[in-house]
C-alpha cells in the first residue's frame, strides 16, 4: 500500500511548491468536512500535502519511492535521514480552515478536551553481519505494530454509519460535574466516556478494529542498511511505528544496530587492523605479499629492511564512510619472525654473512 501523494493531489512529480500548494488548497475547500466533503478524502489529501509541501519530507519521499519500487507494507520511509515529523506548517492550513482544528487534531477549536495522541514509537534490534554492516545491505525486517484500520480508515466507524452529536456532552467531548470538597464546591472537567472526548458517535462501531481505529498488524518493511553503519548506532524510520489512536500521527521505528565482530578484520572506527608475520629473509630483502582486505585479496609490497611492527596503509580500503562516497584505510602491521633452532650450517651462514 504505497501511496502516491502526487496522484492524491493530482500534481506531476515535477511541480513546484506552488503548485503542490494551491493543488492542495483546491483540494482542501473541496472536501472540507464542515461544507458536506468528503471527511476521508479531506484526510488523504492533507497526508499527502504533509510530505509533498515540506521540501525535506518530499525529497525523501521520492527518493524512498525509487529505492524500494515494490512498495512494501506500510509505504513509509526507509530512509537514514530523519524526518523530522514536527515541522508540518499549521499556520498555513489554519488560515485555510479556521475552526477546524478540533476535528482533525491540529488544538484549538471548540476545547475538546481530548488530543489526539501520536502513536508509540518502537524499538528493534537488527543483528547484522560484520561484511553486511560494511557494505551495506538491504534487509526485511518483521515486527508488530498497530497499524490503522483499513476497514475504517482510522475513524473507528463502520462505513455508511451514521455520524451523531455525542447525547453525553452534546459534542463538547467533555462533562462537567461539581465536586463538593472541604474547600467549597469545585467545577472538575473530565473527558466525556461516551464518546472518549471526540464529540461525536457513530451508529455502528467497525466490525474489524471495534470502534479503535487500530488493530495489531504483522508487517514486514525491507530497509536499506547504509554502508558503514556500526553497533550502537541506530536507524530511523519515520512514521513507521505504532499508529496513534483514530487516524492521528504515526510513531517511528527506530531500528538499533549490532554488527558481529568479525574473525579476520578489526574494526576501529572506519579503519580496519590486520597482522601479517613474514620471515627474517623477506624483511631483509623485501618481498610481497597478500593481504586479505573487505574487497578481497590485495599484494602488498613489503620494502627491504623492513622493520618489526612496521604498518602499512592501503588507502582507502577500509570501511565505507556513513552517507559519504569516502573511505577509511585498511592498516597491516607486520611482524617479523626470527626463528628458532637453526641448523648447524644454517648458523655457519649466519655468522658468515654477520648480520
Ligand atoms: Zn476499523
Ligand atoms: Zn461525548
Amino acid at each position: 500500500m504505497n501511496k502516491d501523494y502526487y496522484k492524491t493531489l493530482g500534481v506531476d512529480k515535477s511541480a513546484t511548491p506552488d503548485e503542490i500548494k494551491t493543488a492542495f488548497r483546491k483540494l482542501a475547500h473541496e472536501h472540507h468536512p464542515d461544507k458536506g466533503g468528503n471527511e476521508a478524502k479531506f484526510k488523504e489529501a492533507n497526508e499527502a500535502y504533509q510530505v509533498l509541501g515540506n521540501a525535506e519530507k518530499r525529497r525523501q519521499y521520492d527518493q524512498f519511492g525509487s529505492s524500494f519500487q515494490n512498495g512494501q507494507a506500510g509505504g513509509g520511509a526507509g530512509q537514514w535521514q530523519n524526518f523530522s515529523g514536527s515541522d508540518f506548517d499549521f499556520g498555513d492550513l489554519g488560515d485555510i480552515f479556521g475552526g477546524m482544528g478540533d476535528i482533525f487534531g491540529f488544538g484549538g477549536g471548540r476545547g475538546r478536551s481530548q488530543q489526539r495522541t501520536r502513536g508509540r514509537d518502537l524499538e528493534m534490534l537488527v543483528t547484522l553481519d560484520f561484511m553486511e554492516a560494511v557494505f551495506g545491505i538491504e534487509k526485511a525486517i518483521h515486527f508488530h505494530r498497530s497499524a490503522t484500520c483499513s476497514h475504517c480508515q482510522g475513524n473507528g466507524a463502520e462505513p455508511g454509519s451514521k455520524v451523531e452529536t455525542c447525547p453525553t456532552c452534546k459534542g463538547q467531548g467533555k462533562i462537567a460535574q461539581i465536586q463538593r470538597t472541604i474547600l467549597g464546591s469545585m467545577r472538575v472537567e473530565s473527558v466525556c466516556p461516551s464518546c472518549h472526548g471526540e464529540g461525536q458517535k457513530y451508529s455502528e462501531k467497525c466490525h474489524v478494529c471495534s470502534g479503535n481505529g487500530v488493530k495489531q498488524a504483522e508487517t514486514e518493511l525491507k530497509v536499506k542498511i547504509p554502508a558503514g553503519i556500526n553497533t550502537g548506532e541506530s536507524i530511523r524510520l519515520s512514521g513507521q511505528g505504532d499508529a496513534g489512536a483514530k487516524g492521528s500521527e504515526l510513531g517511528d521505528l527506530f531500528l538499533r544496530i549490532k554488527v558481529i565482530p568479525s574473525k579476520k578484520f578489526v574494526r576501529s572506527g572506519y579503519d580496519i587492523h590486520t597482522k601479517e608475520t613474514i620471515g627474517v629473509k623477506q624483511a631483509i630483502l623485501g618481498d610481497k605479499i597478500e593481504v586479505e582486505t573487505v574487497e578481497g585479496k590485495l599484494t602488498l609490497k613489503i620494502p627491504e629492511g623492513t622493520q618489526s611492527g612496521t604498518v602499512f596503509r592501503l588507502k582507502d580500503k577500509g570501511i565505507p564512510i556513513l552517507n559519504s562516497r569516502s573511505r577509511g584505510d585498511h592498516l597491516v602491521e607486520v611482524t617479523v619472525k626470527i626463528p628458532k633452532g637453526l641448523s648447524k650450517k644454517e648458523q655457519k651462514i649466519m655468522e658468515e654473512i654477520n648480520i
